[in-house]
């Protein structure tokens, strides 16, 4: 097969004219920062989540949705948070820069997600929050989950980073627990740049979510620089700095028009890559469970540990050469330096999570790529794992 010219970028985002008309108009308006397209993009965000507006808060980054989210729990210091081992560093962070334990369960080997098992195995009677990954954008448990924290009355916060269009027996990811914290970040299935998004059930804890997204100011100061007048605001807390621009907003907004056209697209490519890569030494994903809709935010292979097999670290190396960029979701986090020293964790703590961070490796799955694009990477995964090595 021949090596195309351009390097296939992994996850690059497909960004159309409308959005850089958007864009344009909002750098020519002189409005860039907070305004009407950040309220326009939370509103059509609760509507596509079928939610009320105000139950949605657009922020920077789904890193500060999920420290907001956590922060808004009022939780005692040291509390303890159940979280899974198969995901971004920035789910284990932001448990720690609110102060909190992380404490990991592993995952199910089929689903990659949170076992609902090994969570109620880790519970202790400093355990105040689980916060579940609905990981590539398949749905977690979550009747299994809800009910372990309905039993033990904890809080739940949703990781949905890859989970935008997922629903779980006909209910929206981030609808289940306390809040649902999103991502739009360049690589996710609807793009800000950076972006990201709090849901929230009940109308307190947002309003605590907005007033520490915004250096603890009162609730109007988001109405501060609107056209009706200069209003003084009155700082309650220490907050941070977590709002989003109209600039991103803008973007986001013609995005989000196009998620079901987009996801249909993902789905398409998912089940050509599921048919052809069926003879090879390598695990594909399971089955989407009865009543759920996957987000197919990452199409990931696990390559068997074999003789004769490619390693893993020598497969990515294989596919950059041949200009198509890959990535790893992810190394268990118990691997990173970090974690062990700082609380004492194990790479065999999580044998499932451990064993999957050593294998998998994920594919372009992005609606950007043609059928060209697809049939490329077939050809090279194919002929890379069927040589001997
Ligand atoms: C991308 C991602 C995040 C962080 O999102 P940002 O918007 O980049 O802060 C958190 N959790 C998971 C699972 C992610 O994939």
């Amino acid at each position: 097969m021949k090596l195309r010219d351009d390097f296939l970028v992994f996850g690059a985002p497909e960004v159309r004219q409308e959005e850089i008309d958007e864009v344009v108009d909002s750098m020519k308006s002189g409005w860039m920062g907070t305004g009407p397209k950040v309220a326009r993009f939370e509103r059509d965000f609760a509507a596509y989540k079928g939610i009320e507006p105000p139950q949605a808060a657009a922020v920077n980054s789904c890193t500060a949705a999920l420290h907001l989210s956590l922060m808004a729990l009022g939780l005692e210091p040291g509390s303890e948070v159940i979280t899974t081992p198969m995901t971004f560093c920035a789910t284990v962070n932001t448990i720690l820069h609110s102060g909190l334990k992380p404490v990991v369960a592993d995952v199910d080997p089929n689903s990659y997600n949170i076992d609902p098992k090994a969570v109620e195995a880790a519970i202790t009677p400093r355990t105040r929050a689980i916060l579940p990954v609905h990981f590539a954008g398949r749905p977690c448990d979550m009747d299994a989950l809800m009910a372990i924290a309905d039993r033990h009355k904890l809080h739940v916060i949703e990781d949905c980073a890859h989970a935008i269009e997922t629903e779980y027996h006909g209910r929206h990811a981030g609808t289940f627990g306390d809040f649902g914290c999103f991502s739009f970040y360049v690589t996710k299935n609807v793009v800000t740049g950076e972006g990201g998004m709090v849901m929230g059930r009940d109308a307190a804890g947002m309003a605590r979510v907005k007033t520490l997204a915004l250096h603890g100011m009162s609730k109007d100061a988001w109405k501060r620089f609107s056209d009706s007048g200069f209003k003084h605001y009155q700082v309650v807390e220490a907050g941070y700095k977590y709002n989003m621009m109209d600039l991103q907003a803008a973007i986001g907004i013609h995005q989000l028009a196009r998620v079901q056209a987009s996801w249909e697209r993902r789905a398409q490519i998912w089940a050509r890559y599921q048919e052809a890569f069926a003879d090879l030494p390598v695990t594909r994903p399971a089955a989407d469970e009865p009543d759920t809709r996957h987000a197919y935010h990452l199409y990931t292979l696990l390559i068997d540990q074999a003789p004769g097999v490619i390693s893993r670290d020598a497969f990515l190396d294989a596919m950059t050469a041949r200009k198509i960029g890959v990535g790893v979701h992810y190394l268990s986090l118990p691997e990173h330096p970090y974690y062990q020293q700082a609380l004492g964790w194990r790479p065999g703590d999580c044998p499932n999570s451990l064993s999957i961070g050593q294998r998998t490796v994920s594919l372009p799955i992005s609606p950007k790529l043609t059928d060209a694009d697809v049939e490329y990477v077939i050809g090279m995964v194919r002929s890379v794992l069927l040589q001997r090595h």
